[in-house]
């Protein structure tokens, strides 16, 4: 099947031409494609979803999934983390058993689990009741419990070491989030094997220049991907610029759905948390921002609004994420990787997702 393309981006270059899927992958690039329309990206990754579409993982059946699955496959999401956020240790076990095998939408790469083990001074939207110092034994259980891919902790608690040691030696990826770190404190963590940061600059201490914190941490750290929510909200425009210029290349745009993306204001789950949408802001009691509505297509649409290149741009929403959950097949368009392929008009709209060789979406 030729996707009737102008051009693909391939390997962060634009390559003119049309794009062939043959059994799932991709065949061929840069085939004569008199006529061809659109470009032909790499389906999307997003690290931190925690509901889509009316949806709130930390309460999700099979149904859910599905549905939150297919709403995230039209935004051009084709793989992503499910992310759970702190909640007592039965309500997480018992979401970590709902991951389903096998996704009928966009792909499950694994959970993100997004405490418990977080600064009480940094919660965000997290319940300060079921916040918890490192507790190796109950993190074990929730490793046991289901296909974590990645944590966020604060990694400035007690014995934190001991929590990243063990999740380095399982091979899950720690991420430093909702967390109080100095710059030392995070410097430590990133050299014990943390190699990227949740949601850059919100719900950590703030970055200034006598006490940089972890954000100022992971700014000059190359090994150090930052994740960013780059809705317009959660990040000024300047301070997203400013964080390009440090750090292009290493940034991982992440939406931090939470269950009113996808449709329009209303009243949402999140975690135990009532959060009101109003505006596409999301909201909790007290007014601090609970998550976002952003689509992933949108975070990397804004980023190229910055004047960062369509390439580069797309890079942050597809081959960064993957090179940090170590999927180096995915994020990708090469001839012979799998074909999770997204065909965006010139505006970067999703116009056709196919995962798998396999035509999902065709709006
Ligand atoms: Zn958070």
């Amino acid at each position: 099947m030729k996707l009737g393309v102008a051009a693909a981006l391939v390997n962060d270059e634009l390559v003119p031409g049309d794009v062939e899927v043959a059994g799932g992958r991709i065949a061929a690039i840069g085939l004569s494609s008199p006529g061809g329309r659109g470009i032909a990206i790499p389906g999307l990754v997003d690290l931190q979803v925690n509901g889509f579409a009316g949806v709130d993982f930390s309460d999700a059946d099979a149904d859910g999934y599905r549905r939150a699955g297919e709403a995230l496959l039209e935004t051009g999401v084709t793989s992503f983390l499910p992310t759970l956020i702190t909640a007592p240790e039965d309500r997480l076990m018992a979401a970590l058993r709902e991951v389903p095998e096998q996704s009928e939408g966009a792909r499950i790469l694994g959970v993100h689990l997004e405490g418990p083990f977080i600064s009480p001074y940094r919660l965000g939207t997290h319940p300060a009741a079921e916040r918890r110092d490192p507790d190796v034994a109950m993190l074990e259980r929730l490793v046991d419990a289901g296909p974590i891919r990645m944590v966020t902790l604060a990694p400035e608690l007690p014995h934190a070491h001991r929590l990243i040691h063990m999740l380095v030696r399982r091979e899950i990826v720690v991420s430093c989030g909702h967390s109080d770190a100095t710059a030392e404190q995070a410097k430590a963590a990133f050299d014990w094997g943390a190699r990227t940061v949740t949601h850059l600059f919100n719900a950590m201490r703030p970055f200034t220049h006598r006490d940089p914190g972890i954000a100022g941490a992971a700014l000059v750290r190359d090994d150090v991907v930052v994740q960013l929510i780059l809705d317009g909200v959660h990040v000024s425009p300047v301070a997203a610029q400013l964080v390009w210029r440090a750090c292009a290349g290493r940034v991982a745009l992440v939406t931090d759905a939470m269950a009113g993306a996808g449709l329009g204001d209303g009243v949402f789950r999140l975690g135990g948390f009532d959060v009101t949408v109003q505006n596409g802001v999301a909201r909790n009691a007290g007014g601090g921002l609970a998550g976002s509505t952003l689509t992933l297509i949108e975070a990397v649409r804004n980023l190229h609004d910055l004047g960062v290149s369509l390439e580069d741009a797309v890079a942050a929403a597809s081959a960064v994420p993957a090179r940090v959950l170590r999927l180096p097949q995915a994020g990708r368009l090469a001839v012979g990787l799998p074909a999770d392929v997204v065909v965006v008009s010139e505006e970067l709209a999703v116009e056709r997702v196919v995962v798998e060789g396999r035509v999902r979406v065709a709006l």
